[in-house]
């Protein structure tokens, strides 16, 4: 992309919501300058080395001064940097956006603006009520209700005499001065209301009630900001067309204690569902690398009559390292291929390459009580996998024919800092922690430190299966749930019948 001044909209709130440009633009971004309303998820989706600037409410009133985004937002892009300003919804629709342009247009900075999805309609549509509806609203307006003068600044007599939707942001301290005026000038005060907080997140909450009574609900309901405050018959249409609250996992606050760029499909999933993924990397892997009996065990291949994989890593490493040395996927035209797990059998696919043998628990008794069945003396298996694996399968595999164990990785203790995120658990009431190996609880433990204790038991722990659930029963913690099936879909399917249960 050309090194510009992008003005993102980042869509009201789900990451999901954001275009395809906006995203493009995220993932190529030298520096990004984001505010509150964006969604941390998509911070995440920047490059390594990319520069992240906060403009957002500092403390409780204080926002920094639009001058000085503006003149941050010129420097980053006078230094020759790819400039991406990320904004909460549309850039143009109540966010400041244009000032931006027109400071950047007299410095001859070239920038480009993104649309985005406004919260005024999307995080509508989310709490089920559209912004026009045949025959019940025909128009629709987005006010601001951020007023610094009661009286002056908006023509209540205008507005209470429009027939269509209303649509209030920034207005959450100053509803009651909207409500009441909108009925001293003549509006109906029966007229449906409602209010949505944090809309197409995994906290959105609503209420919906009339003109006269909206206030007091929301004083009741402790409605915050960033809330939309709507005014129309179209809250009528809530009930019918929400469908987001009704989301099997909506709002359940689930951590996933996998690496970073293991995690992307079950963080999809969950947000799917509704629910809030957490990501809390407690492992990484690195590579063995050189290593030497990998090289020779692919140069050998011809010499086994089985390979076995018993992780996506290992399948990813072994191939990444078979492509490097000049062979490709015929290389394993002889042999027969085993995989632990439905997700390995997956990872080998991606190759194109059948598995020929997939044992029906994914464990490794289950591998050597299945494979011995078809194996026999003049057999030799390859086994490249984790440095950590559990000798049981190379030993009993061993007592039949050759087996070849090859150590391509390691799994360590995460490095990521992760204070932000223990201090985020700290303060929610309840939520999940998803263990996917002994080593993603061991490390979660020592990453966690003193808070261990405590944030393990406010949470439900769901581990993978049985080997993951023993070494937690060892440590004196208890397992609220265990896959039925030992991998992330056994997980998700044990959180949807714990949701059926409440
Ligand atoms: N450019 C943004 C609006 C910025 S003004 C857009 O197009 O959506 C900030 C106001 O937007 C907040 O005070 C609130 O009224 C509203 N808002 C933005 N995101 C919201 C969300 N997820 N839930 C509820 N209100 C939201």
């Amino acid at each position: 992309m050309i090194k510009k001044v992008y003005l993102v909209g980042a869509g009201p709130g789900d990451p999901d919501l954001i275009t395809l440009k906006g995203r493009k633009c995220i993932k190529e971004a030298d520096v990004l300058v984001y505010d509150r309303l964006v969604s941390q998820a998509l911070l995440e989706e920047r490059k390594p080395g990319c520069k992240l600037i906060y403009v957002g409410k500092e403390n409780r009133n204080h926002v920094k001064p639009q001058d000085e985004i503006n003149e941050i937002l010129y420097q980053e892009a006078k230094a020759g940097k790819c400039v991406v300003r990320l904004k909460g919804g549309d850039p143009y629709v109540f966010g400041r956006g244009g000032e931006e342009g027109e400071y950047l247009y007299q410095r001859n900075i070239p920038f480009e603006v993104v649309p985005g999805v406004t919260s005024a309609i999307g995080g509508l549509a989310y709490a089920g009520i559209p912004i026009t509806h045949r025959e019940v609203s025909r128009s629709f307006h987005v006010i601001t209700g951020h007023l610094k003068n009661q009286n002056e600044e908006l023509d209540w007599e205008v507005l209470a005499k429009l027939k269509g939707t209303l649509v209030f942001l920034m207005g959450v301290t100053n509803l009651e001065n909207i409500t009441n005026n909108l009925i001293k000038h003549g509006m109906d005060k029966d007229t449906p209301a409602a209010m949505i907080n944090w809309a197409t997140t995994p906290r959105q909450r609503s209420i919906s009630a009339t003109l006269s009574t909206i206030y007091d609900v929301a004083l009741e309901a402790k409605m915050t900001s960033p809330s939309l405050i709507v005014v129309g018959e179209v809250v009528s249409l809530k009930d019918t067309l929400d469908f987001y609250s009704k989301k099997p996992l909506f709002g359940k606050n689930i951590v996933i204690t996998r690496g970073t760029g293991q995690r992307d499909d079950i963080i999809d999933k969950l947000r799917s569902l509704g629910a809030n993924p957490i990501s809390m990397p407690t492992i990484e892997i690195e590579e063995i690398s050189p290593n030497n009996q990998l090289d020779q065990g692919i140069h050998n291949l011809d010499n086994y009559t089985y390979v076995v994989f018993t992780s996506i890593n290992g399948v990813k490493i072994f191939f990444k390292r078979l492509f490097e040395l000049g062979y490709d996927s015929r290389a394993l035209a002889g042999l027969k291929i085993g995989a632990i797990g439905s997700n390995t059998k997956e990872a080998i696919r991606e190759y194109g390459l059948n598995v020929d043998f997939m044992p029906t628990e994914y464990v490794g008794e289950s591998l050597v009580s299945e494979l011995k069945e078809e194996i026999s003396e003049s057999d030799k298996i390859l086994i490249p996998r984790a440095e950590s694996g559990r000798p049981f399968i190379v030993e009993e595999l061993a007592k039949i024919c050759k087996v070849d164990e090859v150590k391509t990785y390691k799994t360590v203790k995460s490095r990521e800092d992760s204070s932000h995120i223990i201090d985020n658990l700290k303060e929610l009431d309840s939520y999940y922690l998803l263990f996917s190996s002994p080593s993603t609880f061991k490390n979660f433990i020592e990453i966690a430190g003193q808070d261990a204790n405590d944030l393990i038991n406010k949470g439900r722990i769901i581990s993978i299966g049985p080997i993951t659930s023993r070494a937690i029963k060892d440590a004196g913690y208890p397992v609220f749930k265990q896959a039925k099936t030992y991998n992330y879909d056994g997980i998700i399917e044990m959180l949807l019948e714990d949701s059926l249960d409440e």
